[in-house]
């Protein structure tokens, strides 16, 4: 699969102290401050797709972005490795009710889902992998889970034991009844018969009547998506053996914590005997009209809707970050205006032959960052010096912010 178009990073002329990242860590609870590293693997769980771009969409992958952002500013290389879940239940489920063939309406929302990236700035990943074109590395994943005596046949469906892995449960930090509750809400079936336990998850789903299907060891079927993911990440981020976790970050948003994100972490560790990530990393919910933004509910804000309508999509982008990522807000279309009138204020300030001061500007933007990716106080600063340019103050490098929010906060003037 095609990743989207690179995006410029503009190397800013001075040397600015960029401190360690400190990030909210789901498995921890807590703000842990990110090991200071030469390289950092990082996987984000891409979109099912048949219904990109939407804000809730946009929202994770800006966060995911201003992560990486970072990682960079630190001077550090980042492997970054994303799927898209070209086959899935709901996405046939879709393209059965549309009356289209299920590889179009995939192909057409992945270019959607790219196109949409590419305006608003989001860094590509180095490797875009479709669940279809895994198919091999799954297996190969199926089986190191099948040595490990982690796998259970019912019917010709296979299921991963969730507790062959010590730790499950350890990153989600939910009770039996809550895991039990959000399992069968997203896809999970623990009423099944045959099952060992009514979590186990599903590794390999046999072909059904009218369904696709691909061939392998276990019969022509198709991959689950917990295992899906557990086997691009460890493939595609050329693991180091050597280190304590097999990749520094997964990331998704926050109704991937459980069960999509606890499934993979504990495949990924019965397969390499060691925690999958250094740090669980989750971005919040948007919602709209008093409700969670989601397909089921239909009530979607599309990225493609919004530039069709002549929405510049760095307003999209400052919208979004005058939230932090980890909040779940609703959303109101007013924040478009706002942001608007604060980039159309901002752009104006930059464009002034004599700023205020620009120095410490940016270091209180690399500090908000650092902080758990602050973005609203990064935007609270960057409003202080507009502030402060209107009012006459001067000295600056207007060249040297513009090229600092477009690195840090992914915002081209
Ligand atoms: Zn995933």
């Amino acid at each position: 699969m095609n990743s989207w178009a690179s995006v410029a990073i503009p190397p800013l002329q001075k040397a600015f102290r960029v401190p360690p990242l400190r990030i909210f860590d789901t498995a921890a609870q807590k703000i842990s401050e990110v090991e200071v590293k030469p390289l950092y693997r990082m996987y984000i769980c891409g979109i099912t797709p048949y219904d990109a771009t939407h804000l809730g969409h946009a929202n994770t992958y800006l966060a995911f972005d201003l992560l990486h952002r970072y990682l960079l500013a630190t001077g550090a290389k980042v492997k970054f490795v994303e799927n898209i879940t070209d086959i899935d239940d709901p996405l046939l489920e879709r393209a059965n009710r549309d009356g289209i063939d299920w590889r179009d309406l995939a192909a057409s929302q992945i270019d959607l889902f790219r196109s949409d990236m590419v305006a608003l700035h989001v860094l590509p990943p180095d490797h875009y992998i479709g669940a279809v074109d895994a198919i091999d590395l799954v297996v190969q994943a199926i089986s190191k889970l099948e040595l490990a005596g982690s796998v259970y046949k019912i019917d010709n469906d296979l299921y991963f034991k969730v507790h062959s892995d010590t730790k499950f449960g350890s990153r989600s930090h939910l009770s039996q009844d809550q895991m039990l509750k959000i399992f069968s809400e997203r896809g999970g079936d623990p009423d099944r018969a045959g099952k060992q336990d009514p979590l186990d998850a599903l590794l390999w789903l046999a072909q059904r009547p009218g369904e696709p299907g691909w061939e392998s060891k276990y019969g022509i079927g198709r991959p689950g998506w917990h295992i899906e993911c557990c086997a691009i990440a460890l493939n595609y981020l050329d693991i180091d053996p050597t280190f304590s976790t097999s990749i520094d970050f997964q990331g998704g948003g926050s109704d991937l914590i459980f069960p999509h994100h606890e499934m993979s972490a504990a495949q990924s560790k019965v397969m390499n005997n060691k925690e999958f990530a250094s740090h669980y990393v989750h971005a919040g919910m948007i919602g709209l009209d008093g409700e969670k933004m989601s397909k089921s509910k239909g009530n979607l804000v599309f990225v493609s809707q919004l530039l069709r309508e002549g929405v510049d999509a760095m307003v999209i982008r400052t919208a979004l970050l005058r939230h932090h990522y980890r909040s779940d807000h609703m959303w109101q279309n007013s924040e478009l205006d706002e942001a608007s009138a604060f980039l159309d204020e901002l752009r104006l300030c930059l464009s002034r032959p004599d700023v205020a001061p620009t120095d410490q500007i940016i270091s209180e933007i690399i500090a908000a960052l650092s902080q758990d990716l602050n973005t609203p106080i990064a935007l609270a600063a960057l409003q202080n010096w507009i502030t402060a340019t209107n009012e006459g103050k001067s000295g600056g490098d207007a060249g040297e912010l513009s090229r600092a929010i477009d690195a840090l906060l992914g915002i081209a003037i």
